[in-house]
């Protein structure tokens, strides 16, 4: 096998990619209930990010899918302690608008947060509802990132449920997470259509030949990469996409150079 790219060849000798540092805009952190995650405190997802050569990872919180309030301060203040390593993502429930509205109103004072989470399946709430509004005129209002759960078929927030809102709200760039996985085409197409759609790789990225078409089909400049950390080895995912059948400016577009450029203007205060 003839390995044409620096990148792919640099990766499979050190196992990194030092000449383009990754920056994964979908991270967690902590706990999840019934899963078993061995590395999951800040400083051992610092050492696998350090292994694997990520730069820098945007959580939201596993308790925050759960405890919104209890879940968003942890996170604010863990990612606060490592400035341009780590963001967070203001998670927000829409089955709780009160507490939601309160979360809101403390995302300025929470440096570290570059934008919303949505995770519409896990709240059982759809993303079209009317209890999504006031997150997401928060959003719009601000040019927030909103990365949102997207999952094929899902009565919460499969693939056209995201056009809906993207179309309604264009200030707002939403990451598609998992690209509607199951519904990937559906999704490629919607982030084609809409300039504030982007599609976001976690376990998208282990579907054979699904990058190439996504390029192909959507472009580099709109795929971004992330993986789940700490639920997935970055060495995988990583791998995944430096192996994958495209051109080397794709390469860093979607390990690096899209995400940063998401980053650059919603970064607050904050030197690297
Ligand atoms: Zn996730």
């Amino acid at each position: 096998m003839v390995i044409d790219s620096a990148i792919a060849q640099e990766y499979l000798r050190t196992g990194i990619c030092a000449s383009c540092r990754v920056i994964d805009l979908h991270a967690h952190y902590g706990h999840f209930g019934g899963i078993y995650m061995p590395n999951h405190t800040p400083e051992q997802m610092l050492a696998t990010m350090e292994r694997c050569g990520v730069e820098t990872i945007v959580s939201a919180g596993h308790t925050a899918l759960v405890d919104m309030v209890r879940g968003n301060a942890e996170i604010a203040e863990i990612a606060a302690q490592y400035p341009g390593r780590w963001y967070a993502y203001l998670t927000y429930n829409p089955n709780y608008p009160d507490e939601g509205r309160r979360e809101l109103e403390l995302y300025e004072s929470r440096v570290a947060f570059v934008g919303l989470k949505f995770h519409p399946s896990h709240h059982a709430y759809p993303l079209t509802g009317e209890r999504y509004r006031p997150a997401l005129e928060f959003a719009a209002a601000r040019r927030l990132l909103v990365l949102t759960h997207t999952w094929g078929g899902s009565a919460y927030d499969r693939p056209e449920l995201l056009a809906q809102v993207a179309e309604r709200y264009p200030e707002i760039t939403f990451l598609a997470g998992h690209s509607g996985h199951g519904q990937f085409y559906e999704c490629m197409e919607i982030a084609r259509r809409y300039a504030n759609v982007y599609l976001e790789l976690t376990a998208a990225y282990a579907v054979r030949g699904l990058i190439e078409e996504m390029v192909d089909r959507v472009g580099a400049h709109k795929i971004v990469f992330g993986c789940d950390l700490p639920w997935f080895d970055p060495h995988y995912a990583i791998g995944c996409v430096v192996m994958t059948h495209i051109g080397e400016e794709a390469r860093r577009a979607i390990l690096r150079e899209n995400a940063a450029r998401l980053l650059a203007p919603r970064v607050r205060g904050r030197e690297g």
